[in-house]
């Protein structure tokens, strides 16, 4: 008999050139095993060179896609990505609650993208703290993202642990607060914390100027984790290793920035 995977849900951006968002999510899912669910929120156009503007998707269309994939398919855990609209936000919020939402939500605080085009109207990042922190199983800002959430600039571990402190107040079970961007590191230090475990993940730093969709796929990958029934550590832990692999493998592609590549699973020896 065929066994049915877990399935794993993505509610954020469409990437027209294939590197972030839905994309990268749902290659990544199916990179760990699980089942792909999309609610679409966006549709950017963009290519390697930065992103050249979007149109969201209707609210009440965001809010129906969730609905009907959680109520025939089933959720085993959801990430949200870019969000576009406060309006969204709640609407996500809202059916969350209507599906009863008892599985792991990975908020990933998508505000710009890395080439510093926005990606959410203006005023949303509030709604996504004060909508989706308390509901999120994990958030994972990165630096930037870090900032603008709570003032705090980091720059060492110290100071990285004040912003997991300050970010753990607005509601969230777990926060990853990613180290990527943190320079003069020759490690790419993550810190995971719920407040008593403090939880330091230490990996390579990769020199690569193609890093398009790493922050998608490494919450994607955590989701995918958790989907399967990983502890949030292991999920994280997992994810981690799943980001370096495709940060190591990331390839040129147009005359911007590149993505980082999934490919590597094609060949990976499927008993590691
Ligand atoms: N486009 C979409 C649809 C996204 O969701 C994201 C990130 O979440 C980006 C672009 C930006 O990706 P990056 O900052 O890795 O270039």
């Amino acid at each position: 008999m065929t066994r049915t995977p877990r399935t794993a849900l993505t509610i954020a951006g469409s990437d027209s050139g294939g590197g972030a968002g839905i994309q990268a999510d749902l290659r990544t899912f199916f990179a760990n095993g699980v089942h792909g669910l999309v609610a679409l929120t966006a549709v950017t156009v963009q290519n390697s060179l930065g992103v050249r503007g979007f149109t969201e998707v209707p609210a009440d269309v965001v809010a129906a896609q969730i609905t009907a994939v959680a109520a025939d398919m089933g959720v085993d855990a959801a990430k949200t990505g870019m969000l576009a609209t406060a309006e969204i936000i709640r609407a996500v919020a809202k059916t969350l609650d209507e599906v009863g939402a008892d599985f792991p939500l990975v908020v990933d605080p998508v505000a710009a993208s890395m080439t510093g085009h926005a990606l959410l109207r203006e005023d949303a990042l509030e709604a996504i703290r004060t909508e989706l922190f308390p509901r999120a199983t994990l958030i994972t800002p990165n630096l930037d993202e870090v900032r603008l959430l709570t003032g705090i600039e980091v720059t060492d571990t110290v100071s990285q642990r004040a912003a997991a402190e300050a970010l753990l107040r607005f509601g969230s079970r777990w926060v990853l607060v990613k180290g990527g961007h943190m320079t003069g590191t020759s490690d790419c230090v993550d810190l995971l914390s719920d407040g008593r475990e403090v939880i330091e993940l230490s990996g390579p730093r990769y020199v690569t100027e193609n890093t398009h969709g790493g922050g998608d796929t490494l919450a994607s990958a955590i989701t995918a984790s958790l989907a399967k029934g990983a502890s949030v550590p292991d999920a994280v832990a997992a994810g981690k290793k799943f980001i370096e692999r495709c940060v190591a493998e990331a390839y040129p592609l147009g005359a911007g920035v590149g993505p980082v590549s999934p490919f590597w699973i094609l060949n990976a020896d499927s008993n590691s």
